[in-house]
């Protein structure tokens, strides 16, 4: 048995899901909407399975979708991306994050990673052998520090692992941020991974920079997208890597043993979708806007001290203020779930050291009701 698989517990995501049933809890822990997800696209993908193609589609995906993405980040970005060279589709932006590290990684290589972070990057980038290097951002602004950057980055550094937006904390990372990034990746000649899977999900007009438009970074960038995030449909698993060609030539051989393919339908009902018009767009955010304000509200009007949220479907609340003072973040969801019946996420999870002990995420896209039930219930143990 491998001992980093076998040292490590259950996902925190599955476990507050699996208290959230057995307590009959709100779920505001595992981030999934409450809303079933466009009916447009989710028709699209009945009928592909229907009438469409159900045998092995190619390795690198269906020609429709990758047109499609490239036309996407033509559409948003400005980007001149080559679907037949720079464009794969995977299962999920998860294996997209699997084989970009099990490609890129020596062993011993030095992989920089920034905490939080998510739950499957650690185990991920030691079992390609990476030795991690941990940058820590700390609340409420989650930003980057050139002094951590430097003592971070070294002669065997090879990967930087980034997630931007940022899960859990909601954060975008600024221009300002990024270029710095840059120059520290420049200067090691390393690659930069990066989880853009939030890239839509974004609010009150939040300046958001994509790694592949920085100059520097265009060639050294592998971006990786789910449309999980991008069309509210987190089950369906269809992600994909944008990168240049001699670096996507290296990740496409360890997608073809991973996954070798993704379901043929949901490809096709992603293609079309990602045609969508622009206010489908903004209609999301807008609805997922309108959801954090009411239930960031909520919370503050119970005392809460809200550190609001730039991108995601999570918002946190740092517990050193407020109504639960002085109580870490694992007893706190852990009381939550068994006493008022709302499942969260200790923020603490997603550390491997040093970790940020007083924040909680709570996941807003839900329902008016949804969110209502759950601060009436939170109001009861207030
Ligand atoms: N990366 C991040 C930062 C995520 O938040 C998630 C899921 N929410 C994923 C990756 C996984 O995406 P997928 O479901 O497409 O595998
Ligand atoms: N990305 C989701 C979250 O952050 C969870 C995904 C999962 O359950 N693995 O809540």
């Amino acid at each position: 048995m491998n001992p980093i698989y076998a040292g490590i517990s259950t996902s925190v995501f599955e476990t507050m899901s699996r208290l959230a049933r057995e307590h009959e809890a709100v779920n505001l822990g595992q981030g999934f909407p409450d809303d079933p997800g466009p009916l447009d696209v989710r028709q699209k993908a009945a009928e592909a399975v229907v009438e469409g193609w159900n045998q092995y589609p190619p390795m690198m995906g269906i020609p429709e979708l990758r047109q499609s993405i490239a036309r996407h980040y033509k559409r948003f970005h400005a980007l001149d991306l080559n679907w037949e060279s720079e464009v794969m589709v995977t299962s999920g932006a998860t294996e997209a994050l699997a084989a970009s590290l099990l490609a890129l990684i020596e062993p011993g290589d030095e992989v920089v990673l920034f905490q939080p972070m998510y739950d499957a990057y650690l185990p991920l980038v030691r079992r390609a052998g990476g030795v991690p290097r941990f940058v820590t951002l700390k609340p409420p602004h989650w930003g980057l520090d050139k002094a951590q950057l430097k003592a971070a980055f070294g002669p065997k550094t090879r990967v930087v692992l980034l997630n931007h937006p940022l899960n859990p904390s909601g954060s975008v990372f600024s221009r300002a941020d990024l270029d710095l990034l840059a120059r520290y990746i420049v200067q090691h000649d390393c690659i930069l991974v990066c989880d853009e899977v939030w890239e839509h999900v974004l609010f009150y007009n939040v300046e958001y920079s994509p790694t592949l438009s920085v100059p520097e970074l265009r060639r050294k960038t592998v971006k990786i997208g789910s449309a999980g995030k991008i069309f509210s449909l987190t089950g369906w698993k269809v992600g994909f890597v944008c990168a240049a060609p001699e670096i996507l030539r290296v990740v496409a051989k360890a997608h073809q043993f991973l996954t070798f393919t993704t379901p043929p339908n949901l490809q096709a009902a992603v293609a079309y979708g990602l045609d969508k018009a622009e206010d489908y767009f903004t209609t999301m955010r807008a609805g997922f806007e309108a959801a954090q304000d009411r239930f960031a509200d909520g919370l503050t009007k119970l005392g809460f001290d809200v550190i609001p949220s730039q991108a995601t479907y999570f918002l946190n609340v740092d517990l050193a203020k407020g109504p639960f003072a002085g109580m870490d973040d694992a007893s706190f969801s852990t009381h939550l779930v068994e006493k008022a019946k709302v499942a969260s996420i200790p923020v603490s999870a997603f550390y491997a050291e040093n970790a940020v002990t007083s924040v909680v995420r709570f996941c807003f896209a839900k329902r008016f009701e949804t969110l209502d039930e759950a601060l009436r219930r939170i109001k009861s143990i207030c």
